[in-house]
């Protein structure tokens, strides 16, 4: 098979990217080499050779460009990117199996926001935007005006802060990953604790640094201009007892000159040229919830003799949009390689003249980040009866596999040391040797993405991930980082895998812990 006929395929898609800027962007961008696409190996399942790494990159490069805004759940970056996913299944000419069998499903949220009114002020300078506010109940309202108190990094507070607004530093750089995110919101809990003991009614967190675990954790509790905090069914418990307002380093800047604050970034010590009577004020208020909806894409594939039963193929398309200082969260690995895999298995499969027995169901879900959402709601109004669901293959984080000699190192669950453990996994491994791919448990990551929700239901599952890296959850989680060519392994793997689970005789058979793969 000749790379033309790919070439043709990929210029059938860029024709229809041409609304994205990062296409443009890509095409004047002079882009590495990156080879041609692999040779498909023996005994392949018909079609695969449509799933080429030049494709794969097109689409991350679209789906993690700056003018995604870090796609977050609901916001203006994952609707143009629902439509993107939709658009691309249309040109297939595939069925939709959302509402009313369109292509998209929407679900009930509810997003809670700052108002317009919210910011700070002093001198001639007017902060309205660069900030998140971590908000003590849902109907914050306050406004204080007078003295700012500087506090240190907030361990220390001596005496009332009472009609003061109190200010503290925290230099940002601090360990990153989810542990380093919860550690954060720990210690912005802790300060507003002893804030509320001081009869300070809220306070201001100046972070030195924008890039840490400080900044990156207020994207999934904090209130930022541009996306407010969300609940699916029920908000998360406010996690600070009084109103706390955490200013980005440049906005930290303005306030500590107006105070005469000079604090050193590493150290934390600061100095105090005394202009003890530095005033402002400080306005927090949060608008009413708010109802909205966020949607899921889907579409499905007829099968041939088994077709009332089907394979749920699934990625996550949404991410943890931007940061207080505007940065974009990318998610080019988490999750642009997993949504850029999901559509080229979706044109491997549309554009096959062969079907397999079995129905191909492909869920392109947001609300992910926001703890599983979207195939939480899909699960609970499945648009496909879960009884003639065979098996759920989920794919999260292929673009960033470790590398080992040839070999490509990827993380799969449920493993050998899992009680959920299946034949699917099992020949999901033994198959990835012929694409030189190995395999490690990833139980660590059982729970953690869009197959749970499916294995809730007791449905087999089979999870590919890359698992953490520096960048996860990073502003620096860029395309120009991903290995397409073993991002190209990683998807026509998990085609093989969706197309023998389709045309298998039996279905997946559970084997309980094993002593090896
Ligand atoms: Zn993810």
């Amino acid at each position: 098979m000749s790379g033309l006929q790919s070439r043709s395929t990929a210029a059938f898609a860029l024709g229809l990217l041409l609304s994205g800027p990062a296409l443009a962007q890509a095409s004047t961008e002079k882009l590495p080499d990156i080879g041609p696409p692999a040779r498909v190996p023996e005994g392949a399942p018909p079609g695969m050779h449509h799933i080429d790494r030049l494709a794969l990159r097109t689409h991350a490069y679209w789906l993690a460009d700056d003018a995604r805004n870090g796609r977050q759940t609901a916001s203006p970056g994952q609707l143009a990117t629902a439509k993107y996913v939709a658009n691309y299944f249309k040109s297939l000419g595939l069925k939709g199996l959302g509402d009313r069998r369109g292509f998209y499903q929407y679900y009930p949220i509810e997003r809670l926001e700052i108002s317009k009114s919210t910011g700070l002020s002093f001198g001639k300078t007017k902060i309205t935007d660069g900030f998140a506010v971590l908000h003590a109940s849902k109907s914050d309202k306050l406004t204080a005006s007078g003295a700012f108190s500087y506090c240190g990094n907030g361990a220390e507070m001596s005496g009332s802060l009472k009609g003061r607004i109190p200010v503290i530093t925290l230099s940002g750089r601090t360990r990153g990953g989810v542990a380093g995110d919860l550690q954060a919101l720990q210690r912005y809990a802790q300060i507003a604790k002893k804030l509320d003991k001081a009869n300070a009614k809220a306070g201001i967190v100046c972070l030195l640094d924008d890039g840490g675990s400080l900044a990156n954790a207020l994207n999934y509790r904090g209130l930022l201009r541009d996306h407010g905090v969300m609940a699916y069914k029920r908000f998360d418990r406010p996690i600070v007892k009084v109103p706390l307002m955490v200013l980005s380093a440049e906005a930290s800047k303005l306030l500590l000159a107006h105070m005469g604050i000079t604090v050193d970034p590493e150290s934390g010590e600061h100095a105090d040229d005394g202009k003890k009577k530095a005033k402002g004020k400080l306005t927090i208020q949060i608008k009413a919830v708010r109802k909205a909806k966020a949607s899921n894409v889907i579409a499905v594939l007829q099968g041939k003799n088994k077709k009332l039963e089907a394979v749920v193929i699934s990625a996550h398309h949404d991410h943890v949009g931007t940061r207080i200082d505007g940065d974009r969260f990318n998610g080019a690995d988490d999750n642009a390689s997993g949504t850029s895999a999901l559509l080229e298995i979706a044109e491997a499969f549309a554009r096959c003249k062969e079907r397999p027995a079995r129905s191909i169901v492909f869920l392109s879900v947001s609300g992910e980040e926001l703890g599983l959402w979207g195939s939480a709601y899909y699960a609970d109004h499945p648009t496909w009866p879960k009884d003639r669901i065979t098996a759920n293959i989920n794919i999260d984080m292929i673009g960033r596999a470790g590398r080992r000699d040839e070999k490509i190192l990827m993380q799969i669950t449920p493993s050998h040391e899992h009680q959920k453990y299946s034949s699917i996994v099992k020949n999901a491994v033994t198959t990835g040797a012929q694409f030189g791919i190995e395999f490690t448990s990833g139980d660590t990551y059982y729970r953690r993405s869009d197959h749970y929700n499916f294995a809730k239901l007791g449905i087999p599952v089979v999870f590919f991930c890359d698992g953490e890296h520096p960048d996860y959850h990073q502003v620096t989680d860029h395309a120009d980082k991903l290995d397409y060519a073993a991002m190209e392994a990683i998807t026509r793997l998990a085609y093989w895998t969706a197309w023998q689970t389709a045309d298998a005789k039996g279905k997946p058979k559970e084997l309980g812990r094993q002593s090896d793969w």
